[in-house]
């Protein structure tokens, strides 16, 4: 029995939908796919490590998911994975704009911080959700249907957690998902997006506290207990893209345990 097989058909929330993921091969991108794929949906993984992609995909199973390469910074590559996905499913319902990186260096010092790292976040960021958003909205708009998820982060609310080019690429998705629902809105599209609190992941390694035998542990969050998977982010994207939030459009679902009611700048 695969996995898709172990949910009843009711319990199955994107039954027939057909999606795409960017940053697909590790992480939130990852959790999602399976999570996707588990639901009913079709799923096409678009990332640049490709090894990593197709392992993803041989674990979820070959009628489930698939891999197209693509860098999110390149327009021609973006172009691809959407026609990709039509060409393969015959629609896009869900377009998660999620692949993004952060800057390791320069962590709170804007003086010494370089203008190439700087325009190298914004360009995955910021500039990849922005081409996913418009090449999907190409297939969307003549189909009237669509749901558009970016992954933005606890810091398109805060300031002070993260790195500083990091921190303005999340702001702007939030800017972007705003506009692009009111835009998209007219053709019955959706756009919204969600924001993780620090999640354990190759992203987060580093900066995420660990205790001595290296699990994750967390120190800052209001929800004590309880410790942020990519699992956990897989979820509020699902609901995002399934039919559960049809209504929900332009919003900005933050994941992050009470942390940024309660808490702003560097700890
Ligand atoms: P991750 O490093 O595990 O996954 C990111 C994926 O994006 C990788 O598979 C990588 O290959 C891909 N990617 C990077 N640059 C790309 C490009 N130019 N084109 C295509 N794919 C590219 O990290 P993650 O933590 O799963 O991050 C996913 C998203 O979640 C990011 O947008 C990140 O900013 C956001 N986020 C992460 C955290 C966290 O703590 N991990 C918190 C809030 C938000």
């Amino acid at each position: 029995m695969g996995s898709s097989s172990l949910l009843s058909a009711v319990a199955r929330r994107l039954e027939g939908k057909v999606a795409l993921i960017t940053g697909g091969a590790s992480g939130i991108g990852e959790c999602t796919a399976k999570l996707f794929c588990k639901h009913g949906a079709k799923v096409l993984i678009a990332d640049i490590q490709d090894e990593l992609a197709h392992s993803v995909c041989k674990h979820i199973g070959p009628n489930s998911a698939s891999f197209v390469r693509c860098d999110v910074t390149d327009e021609s590559d973006v172009r691809n994975a959407v026609d990709t996905a039509i060409t393969k499913y015959g629609k896009l319902d869900i377009m998660f704009n999620n692949a993004g990186i952060v800057e390791l260096a320069n962590l709170a010092n804007i003086i010494d911080f370089d203008k190439a790292d700087f325009e190298k976040v914004l360009d995955v960021n910021v500039m990849g959700s922005f081409l996913g958003t418009k090449h999907a909205a190409r297939v969307m708009v003549p189909a009237r249907r669509g749901s558009i998820i970016n992954t933005a982060s606890v810091s398109s609310i805060t300031g002070g957690i993260t790195p500083h080019a990091y921190t303005c690429s999340k702001h702007a998705l939030v800017g972007l998902t705003r506009n692009t629902a009111v835009d998209l809105g007219r053709w019955g599209i959706r756009v919204n997006c969600v924001s993780p609190y620090i999640v354990p992941t190759p992203m987060s390694k580093g900066f995420y506290p660990v205790d001595k035998d290296g699990n994750a542990i967390d120190v800052y969050s209001n929800l004590k207990g309880a410790i942020l998977k990519a699992e956990d982010v897989a979820e509020a994207v699902l609901y995002l893209g399934s039919d559960d939030s049809k209504y929900v459009s332009g919003h900005n679902l933050v994941v992050d345990g009470g942390y940024s009611i309660v808490n702003t700048g560097f700890s």
